[in-house]
């Protein structure tokens, strides 16, 4: 029998959205010995888009679901993550990742979000999580011992807990806080195509590269055992900069990255020209729990995608929570169930700070990568001059995902642009001062 058309009787937990973020929740609480049901709108489960950068503080939590080879297999573990100038080309900074693996004693990946998106589903089924799609969920309430969640067709359904996974439009988010998703009038672009297009422009297929430019930047790396490369272009656009709604098209894309380096440009043309992705986040809120309706993933924290952390949150969210179920369960009475309302308060009290943290880097981060003139200099040099083998600015996300507010990492020192001078117009340090000392 299909499990997807298994009856389980009324559920322990509702999950709504079957992305990412609800499927590894759901397979996290499933595997707690929980009945869970996923209700998604769309017609089936899948994912759009194409490559996913997961780090090891995401491949550490599939490691311990026993995930991780589907993931190497259908993944790309690359050798290093290099940072370029995207006008001049020049390398400012890398990573060495087969190194970052030994540090964090987990890999840095990439995969195809529809592979990692399969590697959940399929999971799901495994642990008997009851998959319904084609059910779009409009309303929430509160019960006794509770919450209830109303659909389109007029039906209801109700559980102790409903996790909302309904990404960055949540509606259960809209619901319950009421705030607005804000611009950042980015536009990203993706493509994801044989490798035999790309072989003859000057890319380097064992890495993710990151090409840095004025109010730009270009994403490039393999796929699927390195068939497909995956690249990403994502610009400032100009009309919406000037109030109008039509803006990020692609006569934008083209005109955006004319003054790149050769292999940015010849990378252009083959993004797809269809669709293109308005960049989105919301400020950080400080509460994602509305008595037994809990945000997770985009609905309670969507970053803009500068750090690659989106769907690791999503999926360290779900482990968390899961996490503090178990040690609850544990430590309940024989035959009883846990409290849900603490295992929610702890969950809380570690999720909230960390993705505030995330998001808030990004934005910072977006600045940095896309700095014109002088500024664009200052970086530059600043990120020359950073040791390879320095891990003092990713031990505070790649690290282990924190259980508790005593376990989050220090965040790392900024570097400020003013510590570095620059020589001329090319770029050449001349010093740096402060953390940035070579
Ligand atoms: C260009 C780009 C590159 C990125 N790169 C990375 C990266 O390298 N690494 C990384 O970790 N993250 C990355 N991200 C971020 C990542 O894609 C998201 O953070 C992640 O997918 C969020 O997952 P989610 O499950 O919370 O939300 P979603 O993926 O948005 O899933 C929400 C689900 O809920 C369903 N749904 C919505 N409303 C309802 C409703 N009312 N009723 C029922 N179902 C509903 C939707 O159909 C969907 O299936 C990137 C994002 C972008 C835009």
């Amino acid at each position: 029998m299909n499990p997807e058309s298994i009856p389980v009787g009324r559920p322990d937990v509702l999950v709504v959205g079957g992305g990412i973020g609800g499927l590894s929740s759901a397979y996290a609480l499933a595997h707690q010995g929980l009945r869970v049901r996923v209700l998604e709108r769309a017609k089936e489960f899948g994912e759009v888009g194409a490559g996913l950068q997961i780090a090891p503080n995401c491949t550490r939590i599939l490691a311990e679901y026993g995930l991780l080879e589907e993931a190497r297999t259908l993944g790309v573990v690359p050798e290093n993550m290099v940072m370029r100038d995207a006008l001049d080309s020049r390398e400012l900074t890398r990573l060495d990742l087969h190194d970052l693996e030994r540090h964090y004693g987990h890999p840095y990946m990439v995969i195809h979000r529809s592979d990692l998106h399969g590697i959940f589903l399929r999971a799901c089924r495994r642990a008997g999580v009851e998959l319904l799609t084609d059910r779009t969920v409009v309303d929430y309430e509160h019960t006794d011992g509770g919450a209830l969640i109303r659909l389109e067709d007029g039906s209801t359904e109700e559980a102790p807990l409903v996790v909302a996974a309904d990404g960055l439009h949540s509606v259960a988010r809209r619901k319950l806080v009421g705030d607005d998703v804000v611009s950042s009038d980015y536009v990203a672009y993706r493509a994801a195509v044989p490798i035999e297009q790309v072989r003859d422009n000057g890319i380097a297929e064992k890495d993710v590269t990151v090409h840095v430019g004025p109010r730009c930047h270009f994403v490039q790396y393999a796929l699927r055992g390195g068939d497909m490369f995956n690249q990403v272009a994502v610009f400032e656009s100009p009309k919406a900069l000037a109030g109008r709604d039509d803006w990020g098209t692609p006569d934008e894309l083209d005109a955006t990255f004319e003054r790149t380096c050769d292999t940015v440009r010849k990378g252009i043309p083959l993004m797809w020209r269809d669709r293109w992705w308005q960049m989105l986040d919301r400020d950080p809120i400080e509460t994602w729990v509305h008595g037994r309706i809990a945000l997770l993933g985009d609905a309670a924290h969507p970053p803009l995608q500068y750090m690659a952390q989106g769907a690791i949150m999503a999926i360290e969210d779900g482990w968390v929570l899961a996490r503090h179920y178990a040690r609850l369960a544990e430590a309940a009475p024989g035959g009883t169930r846990p409290d849900w309302d603490a295992a929610l308060t702890a969950y809380e009290a570690v999720r909230v700070e960390h993705c505030r943290r995330v998001q808030t880097t990004a934005r910072a981060w977006g600045e940095l990568w896309h700095l014109d003139g002088d500024p664009r200099h200052r970086r530059n040099a600043i990120m020359r001059a950073r040791d390879t083998y320095d891990y003092s600015f990713t031990d505070w996300v790649y690290g282990p995902t924190a259980l508790t507010p005593d376990e989050e990492p220090e965040m790392f020192t900024p570097i400020p642009l003013s510590s570095a001078v620059v020589e001329d117009s090319e770029g050449e340090p001349l010093t740096v001062t402060g953390n940035g000392t070579p």
